[in-house]
């Protein structure tokens, strides 16, 4: 099932780093035990307090559109595993989560999974974390109408953030380069997330 969706990546062109990061952490660590059947399916499942761990295809979509390195601001922890994943390929990685639950969901899984380069913070990720900026990269793994100024002015010269923007019923995924003060915007194809609250 795993080999499955790996062909799948390689076949959708994601990055061989990005496929290894994958190949490293068991996504059945990260759902609930009711699910872990369906752990290697391509789809979204449902985790606790209305959230899901986003579709493993997306996931990797992201990763590479991300080009993680360095330090990394997450917004929405959910489960954890896509920090999980982002712990591969970056130095740190700092996850906002808003619902205590899941916070704490998200740090049980990943110290099950032995690492130790996220910190899961229970916040507001509308505020970003300015304690550890700025940041290489910035990701957004829920949807809001606008990205908020503040993870805009929290991201390095350099530096790339993700984010779908756009309505709850679909949004555009949206990545922002900054040049000094200036910011290049690109949309790169229409997704759902759960909505940034
Ligand atoms: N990255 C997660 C899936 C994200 S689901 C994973 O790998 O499992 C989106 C998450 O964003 C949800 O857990 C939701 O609670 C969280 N969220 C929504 N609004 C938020 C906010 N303002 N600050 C921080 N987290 C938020």
């Amino acid at each position: 099932m795993k080999a499955q969706l790996i062909k799948q990546f390689e076949k959708m062109g994601i990055s061989k780093k990005v496929i290894d990061a994958f190949k490293k952490v068991s996504r059945e660590e990260f759902v609930l035990p009711e699910w872990k059947e369906a752990a290697y399916e391509d789809s979204a499942l449902p985790i606790i307090a209305g959230q899901t761990i986003s579709q493993p295809s997306t996931v990797v979509l992201m990763l590479d559109a991300l080009e993680a390195k360095g330090k990394v601001l997450e917004i929405g922890a959910g489960s954890g595993y896509n920090a999980a994943l982002l712990s591969k390929l970056a130095d740190k990685v700092y996850s906002i989560e808003r619902i205590k639950e899941l916070a704490d969901f998200a740090k049980k899984n990943l110290k099950k999974a032995g690492i130790r380069n996220v910190t899961v913070i229970h916040s507001d990720g509308k505020k970003g974390y300015a304690k550890e900026a700025p940041y290489d990269r910035i990701i957004v793994t829920a949807a809001a109408e606008k990205i908020p100024d503040i993870l805009l002015k929290q991201l390095k010269d350099g530096g790339v953030l993700l984010m779908p923007v756009g309505p709850e019923y679909g949004q555009q995924l949206i990545r922002v380069r900054r040049k000094g003060k200036d910011y290049l915007y690109e949309k790169l194809g229409g997704y759902v997330f759960v909505p940034l609250r």
